[in-house]
């Protein structure tokens, strides 16, 4: 069967198997990073509602988990903001009715500042959310959000769901060279991220050029660098590591390759292109993405409507 809102299950360095459910239509978010790889220059959305009914999900959800092995994660990510869907609270109650599968909820942290919202993930297991700024200059270069959100409250709502949550948390960085990674922002950094309870911080940064801005990809030396820095001071910290060879990302198939460079020997494509061609799922096409560009069967090209992808002989 065919599922809408399920993805996956995908292989995941940070959870392991990972079955993906996506509550929202693409890019329905408050934010516009400009590493975000669902379209650029789309409508922010800042309203919670209920953009796909909550018992459509569960209906899928039981079918799946009826005819499939458990994953080791069920994740709340996908194509946007997963907390504006005002029925995140209720699904992940379902859920934990259902299956004693873990869940994660991997959020942008705007609306943590809400006290309902933080309620409404007491039941998770995990929730990864992301702090990618402290200084509103980079905040607003990175994020790009809607005019209603403001980074102080942004940090009150991490502070103080870390305070009141019981599960573990994940905090996630993204580092972007040049912008936010100056002395003064690491050292802003260090005296906030002590003021917040979680499990971990996880740096993350982008293996392929950043869709919008072109920026090159931070180097490892310079993320080692950053993740020692905290490590000084106390704050444990850890890099995500990315895929490099088709050897290590068990998941890789000669068929699925086969799939993308087909497409791509016709015509350049984008992210969403390729994703809409072939049907892989978001996380496991990124995946591909990264290893093929890395092992030279195919590069990337910077055109006007972003980052196209083309086969290294064409
Ligand atoms: S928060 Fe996520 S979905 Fe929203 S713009 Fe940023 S990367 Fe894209």
């Amino acid at each position: 069967m065919k599922y809408k809102y399920l993805f996956g299950p995908v292989p995941s360095r940070r959870l392991g198997i990972s079955l993906g459910i996506d509550l929202i239509p693409l890019k329905t978010c408050n934010f516009n990073c400009i590493y975000c790889e669902c379209g650029d220059g789309a409508p922010l959305y800042n309203e919670r509602k209920e953009y796909i009914e909550a018992d459509e999900v569960l209906k899928e959800l039981k079918e799946y988990l009826s005819k499939n092995s458990k994953p080791e994660y069920i994740t709340f990510s996908g194509s946007g903001e997963p907390t504006l869907n005002s029925r995140i609270g209720y699904l992940i109650q379902e859920i934990k009715k259902l299956t004693d599968v873990k869940i994660c909820v991997i959020t942008n942290s705007t609306n943590l500042v809400n006290k309902n919202m933080r309620e409404e993930l007491r039941n998770a297991d995990l929730v990864m959310p992301s702090l990618n700024a402290v200084l509103e200059k980079s905040f607003l270069k990175i994020n790009r959000p809607n005019v209603n959100i403001k980074l102080s409250e942004i940090i009150e709502g991490i502070r103080k769901f870390g305070d009141e949550f019981q599960g573990e948390i994940y905090l996630e960085i993204f580092m972007i060279d040049e912008i936010n990674d100056s002395k003064e922002e690491l050292e802003e950094f260090v005296k906030i991220l002590k003021t917040i309870k979680f499990t971990k911080v996880q740096l993350n940064s982008l293996d392929r050029p950043a869709p919008v801005s072109w920026e090159s990809p931070m180097a490892m030396e310079k993320l080692e660098t950053i993740k020692n820095y905290f490590k000084e001071n106390g704050i444990e910290t850890e890099i995500i590591k990315k895929y490099k060879s088709k050897n290590e990302y068990k998941a890789y198939t000669e068929d699925n390759e086969k799939l993308i460079t087909n497409l791509l020997c016709v015509r350049p494509s984008t992210f969403e292109d390729i994703k809409e061609a072939t049907g892989l799922d978001r996380e496991i096409l990124g995946n591909y993405l990264d290893i093929m560009v890395k092992e030279g069967i195919i590069k990337t090209l910077m055109e006007e409507r972003g980052i196209f992808y083309t086969y290294r002989n064409r």
